[in-house]
């Protein structure tokens, strides 16, 4: 499944579910995506399986494309994962990281 439908199939869980579903609700999703990766964090650090840690982040990818959803419709995410990664690649070794060298 691509992002885009992951996308369909997450509002259509929105709607069903009567989950926030307005702009002005985008803030509580990036919240619930900070919460979700809090999530992630307290059971990898408690030694939690695999499989929990990964609902963990599904959680997190939930909520960001569901936010994608309501900020930002018209862009295909598929196209900007694309460009991302492109644009990621492009960059030099280790961008970012110039502190590890000292
Ligand atoms: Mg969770």
């Amino acid at each position: 499944m691509h992002l885009e439908e992951m996308k369909n199939e997450i509002e259509k869980l929105v709607i069903t579910k009567g989950f926030y579903n307005k702009p002005e609700d985008i803030p509580k999703k990036l919240l619930f995506a900070f919460i979700e990766l809090g999530e992630a964090s307290d059971a990898w650090k408690k030694g939690a399986d695999q499989e929990k840690i990964a609902e963990e982040l599904i959680d997190v990818i939930f909520y960001v494309l569901d936010t994608s959803r309501l900020a930002c419709p018209n862009v295909n995410m598929d196209d900007m994962f694309e460009w991302k990664l492109s644009k990621n690649l492009d960059r030099p070794f280790q961008y970012g990281e110039g502190h590890r060298n000292k």
